[in-house]
């Protein structure tokens, strides 16, 4: 850890000067009594905008999220719920709030589910025999051990697998083909993960003996992706595995060519007994509504094929030096700046399931809630998801992050897992949404590792979340609350 730069005489003073006097000029005419603290109705007092241009630029010029990039990838890696990288990570965590200067830095148990990937072999075995790259989808069963071989039925996706009779699909292996395609907010990972989440469950339903997927990714490289499939109760339980986009090209051209094709497959994937983890909190308290909470979330657990760098790493770094840059500033804002560092995201949203529990008498004092946990692209919009009568909240919060390269986004984002249970009960939201178009070719892989996080992109996102933290914390903008959102079944 380096020491921290004394910052106050890189604080921008002539502007701020000049920005108070045009801002004096503009407002103050037609009441001179106004104070320069005042609210502008509804929005942002120029204070306040001038202490975010402040924060925002020194971010800029020097803010390193990438040094607790670095540090948790290197010192920790792998943390997936449950092992001792999970418990290496929560103590990562409260040593380097503590050393940020955080307060009330403090682990909160959640109990965790662990499971154990174990080996993989998967292989076509007819008509032309190949080994594939394969890896367990999280929570899958192993096979029995001399494995499985079965003939394979493509399916694209879910509603062809509903639309295929059962018999077609009884005692076989199903192979989802779902290509998923790169964008900037990654908006196909939703539709393309269906069946990663859901496959196994209804392939079982269908008497299938076994699942393959297509990698939820948009990687070339022969590496697997990993993350959740979810069974249903009542329905038996199969495994289920990923296989890589190159691999994935190879199964469907041997089934193009018409032939029956035979998959073998043999796992070790395994649960153990349930573990104690810990979401991580530390707080800058508030001068003078401290009983009021801008949340800023990041989870702490990874996959265990990479070294979570850009998954969420970056997310951690990214929440820790917003609140190291503020702390550094020497400014107070008014209300609590809560910085969550969440337990197993990947593995069931445990952590953030928990916190909500703790929590819940505080959940109307959340004012509104943000979270990193999209790699390292830099911020491209910002969304919210506020209540339809306070939108002039997002426009005054966007006005100083446009020289950021930020648009102005709708107000429906859909982001935010680890604050998720408070957004459903209504918390507003801000989404910072960073560039993903290559994130999906390392998420969940073997690939996510510390050189594909770029320090300098960093630095931007870091600015932009200084900047709407300060302006959520600093003053007593009242973002509402919105109606609880209706229950829905994913
Ligand atoms: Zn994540």
């Amino acid at each position: 850890m380096r020491a921290f730069p004394n910052t106050d005489e890189r604080i921008n003073k002539p502007d701020g000067v000049i920005l108070l006097a045009l801002a004096a000029a503009l407002f103050c005419l037609p009441s001179a009594s106004r104070s320069q603290e005042q609210q502008q109705p509804g929005v942002f007092s120029d204070k306040q905008l001038r202490q975010a241009v402040e924060l925002r630029d020194l971010a800029l010029s020097s803010a390193d999220a990438f040094r607790h990039v670095a540090s948790l990838t290197m010192e920790v890696g792998p943390r997936l719920a449950g092992t001792s990288g999970d418990k290496a990570a929560v103590a990562w965590a409260l040593a380097t709030m503590h050393e940020l200067g955080l307060q009330n830095v403090r682990a909160e148990d959640v109990t965790v589910s662990h499971w154990e990937r174990g080996t993989i072999e998967v292989g076509i075995t007819m008509p032309y025999p190949q080994p594939l790259a394969a890896t367990a989808l999280g929570g899958s069963i192993g096979t029995p051990t001399d494995g499985i071989e079965a003939p394979i039925i493509r399916v694209a996706d879910l509603d062809e697998l509903s639309a295929t009779p059962d018999n077609e699909v009884a005692g076989k292996i199903v192979f989802f083909d779902r290509r998923m395609q790169a964008s900037k907010d990654g908006d196909d990972y939703t539709e393309t993960v269906k069946a990663r989440r859901d496959g196994p469950a209804k392939a079982a339903a269908k008497g299938a003996i076994a699942v393959i997927i297509r990698s939820v990714g948009t990687s070339s490289a022969r590496l697997p992706h990993t993350g959740r499939t979810r069974y249903d109760d009542a329905i038996r339980q199969i495994p289920a595995a990923a296989i890589s986009n190159p691999d994935a090209d190879m199964l469907a051209m041997q089934l193009a060519g018409g032939e029956a094709v035979t998959v073998k497959m043999n796992m070790s994937a395994r649960y153990l007994e349930d573990e104690r983890s810990a979401n991580v909190i530390g707080e800058i308290r508030g001068a003078s509504r401290p009983d009021e909470i801008v949340i800023l979330a990041a989870h702490l657990d990874s996959w265990d094929l990479g070294t979570g760098a850009i998954d969420d790493a970056a997310g951690i770094g990214i929440v820790l030096e917003t609140a190291a840059q503020i702390i550094r500033s020497g400014r107070k804002p008014a209300r609590t700046i809560r910085i969550l560092l969440a337990a197993d995201e990947e593995f069931g949203l445990s952590g953030a399931k928990a916190y909500a529990d703790r929590h819940m008498a505080e959940l109307h004092s959340h004012v509104v809630g943000m979270e990193a946990d999209f790699g390292d692209g830099k911020v491209w919009r910002i969304s919210t998801l506020f209540p339809d009568d306070r939108l002039e909240i997002a426009t005054a919060i966007h006005a100083p992050l446009e020289s950021l390269g930020i648009e102005l986004g709708d107000n429906k984002t859909g982001s935010g897992a680890d604050i998720s249970e408070f957004k459903k009960l209504g918390m507003p939201v801000i989404s910072l949404g960073q560039d993903g178009t290559d994130y999906f070719d390392y998420h969940h892989t073997a690939s996510d590792t510390l050189d594909k996080v770029n320090p300098e992109n960093l630095r931007q996102v870091v600015a932009a979340f200084v900047t709407a933290t300060w302006l959520a914390a600093s003053g007593d903008v009242d973002f509402g609350f919105r109606e609880p959102e209706e229950e829905t079944e994913e």
